[in-house]
């Protein structure tokens, strides 16, 4: 049944919660924090969850915020800020990636924070929810400011941090180059501790240095799980399905080109860069590697000299921002920033289903059109869980000296992630609501039930 078919309760109330008032949230509705809680406070509301775990849930425990000087290779110091925050830990040591963007704003951490808690207990991995961010540009620096910057941001937060207590990963702007850097710097500042503990501090590491295999492509391979769980239900099969991908980093580009060996066609994609459409396909792993070597997906397949707009062989046409939404495909996965589908875009979008690679990518506007126009969203906290999942994999494998086989990732991951579609398919059919809500329901089910076997303290 899709939503179209479903009486499905609104994505978020439209009364203000009285939650709100309580902890004096801000009134403003462009706030990604707030809607992230009303989201929140909404499945609470079906869920009818205890008013205590309600407004536990609703603000981080801890919120950690740094400044630090960094020397550029021209000898000049800048000022850098930083932020963790530590949402949740009941079900386990605060998990979260760390993201490098200019525009990192801290209630843009605490609602990514939130959604790692209730992405890692929807898909049964025992951690809690943290997110960390460090305001910065990393196109503008060379890789030695990086690494100076990555260690600058890894020592100020290694006190509030540890490998059983929280434990970052990659995210936007960070990868496993980053990862190593950090875990190095975090070893170099713990002499006396066991080597092997210490390395436990980040995931996402390279393999060479305690990473997983599979880890690097599991956000992707996740949201390709969770689509095949799911296409029955649309009378959609993989071979000749069409799909359209917005972002083509890690996440975005891995999940095309594990489609694309599956027989799906990708026939849109658009980065920072532009935008490009070509109805036969892309050979996904030739994008893959024009975009590692020119930094975005504009001019791929263009011999020097074509201009854009060309259609070649081997690329694709060159189209607007608005001919990217309009693309007719059976599946759009959005997997670059966050609230890029407004109303605007949800109206223009021409797709059965949106499988959400990048964390909240519809703002609230954006998500109701999609639900009034009956396109069924597989929500981000289920969709694209499968990079916790398998950072969780690297931390087991770490924490007992052991290393796993890439099938034995593979079948781990895709278990974890069948299993939470079903708890969210569930959820759904039991509060006759969407599967944002419902997915969130989910996890809260489980948060309220540790708080009360748990109890809390005093
Ligand atoms: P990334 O840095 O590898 O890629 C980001 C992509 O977004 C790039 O292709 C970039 O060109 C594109 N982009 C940036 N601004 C854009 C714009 N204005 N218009 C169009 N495209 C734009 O990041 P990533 O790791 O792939 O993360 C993407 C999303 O997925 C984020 O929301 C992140 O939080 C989420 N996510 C990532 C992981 C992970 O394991 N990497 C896990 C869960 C969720």
């Amino acid at each position: 049944m899709t939503t179209a078919q479903t009486p499905a309760s609104n994505v978020i109330s439209e009364a203000r919660d009285p939650v709100f008032d309580e902890l004096d949230f801000p009134t403003d509705p462009d706030n990604l924090y707030t809607q992230t809680v009303a989201v929140t406070l909404h499945a609470a509301e079906l869920l009818d969850l205890r008013h205590r775990v309600r407004i536990i849930c609703a603000q981080p425990k801890n919120e950690i915020m740094v400044h630090f000087p960094v020397r550029m290779d021209d000898g000049h110091h800048r000022l850098f800020k930083g932020y963790r925050v530590q949402h949740n830990n009941v079900l386990g040591p605060y998990k979260g990636g760390v993201r490098f963007h200019p525009e990192v704003h801290l209630d843009d951490v605490k609602s990514l924070a939130l959604l790692m808690t209730m992405k890692c207990s929807l898909v049964r991995v025992p951690y809690g929810g943290a997110k960390g961010g460090v305001k910065v540009n990393p196109r503008e620096h060379t890789p030695d400011e990086m690494q100076r910057i990555t260690r600058r941001f890894a020592s100020a937060i290694s006190p509030f941090i540890g490998p059983d207590y929280d434990i970052p990963a990659p995210d936007v702007g960070t990868n496993a180059q980053t990862m190593a850097w950090f875990a190095d710097t975090y070893m170099m500042s713990q002499p006396q501790s066991n080597t092997q503990d210490a390395l436990r501090i980040v995931t996402g590491k390279p393999v060479e240095f305690g990473g997983s295999l599979g880890r690097e492509k599991a956000t992707g391979q996740g949201v390709v799980d969770v689509v095949v769980e799911m296409l029955p239900e649309f009378n959609l099969s993989i071979e000749g399905m069409r799909v359209s991908v917005l972002g083509f980093g890690n996440v975005g580009s891995w999940a095309a080109r594990i489609l694309a060996d599956m027989g799906a066609k990708v026939v849109a994609v658009m980065d920072h860069t532009g935008g490009l459409r070509n109805d036969e396909g892309f050979d996904c792993d030739a994008l893959a590697a024009h975009t590692a070597k020119t930094g975005g997906v504009a001019g791929f397949g263009q011999d020097a000299g074509s201009g854009s707009g060309q259609n070649t062989a081997q690329g694709g046409q060159a189209i607007s921002e608005d001919e990217f939404y309009q693309t007719p495909v059976d599946v759009f996965i959005p997997a670059a920033l966050e609230q890029m589908i407004k109303h605007r875009q949800a109206a223009m979008m021409n797709c059965k289903i949106v499988a959400e690679g990048a964390n909240s990518p519809c703002d609230p506007s954006g998500d109701r059109e999609l639900q009034r126009r009956g396109i069924e969203v597989l929500p981000a906290i289920l969709a694209n869980a499968g990079g916790v999942t398998v950072s969780y994999f690297e931390w087991v494998q770490n924490k007992s000296c052991v290393i796993w086989d890439a099938e034995h990732v593979d079948t781990e991951l895709n278990r974890h992630m069948v299993m939470a579609a079903r708890r969210t398919r569930l959820a759904r059919q039991r509060f006759k609501c969407d599967m944002r809500t419902a997915a969130f329901a989910a996890a809260l089910e489980h948060i309220g039930k540790t708080y009360d076997v748990r109890g809390i303290f005093p």
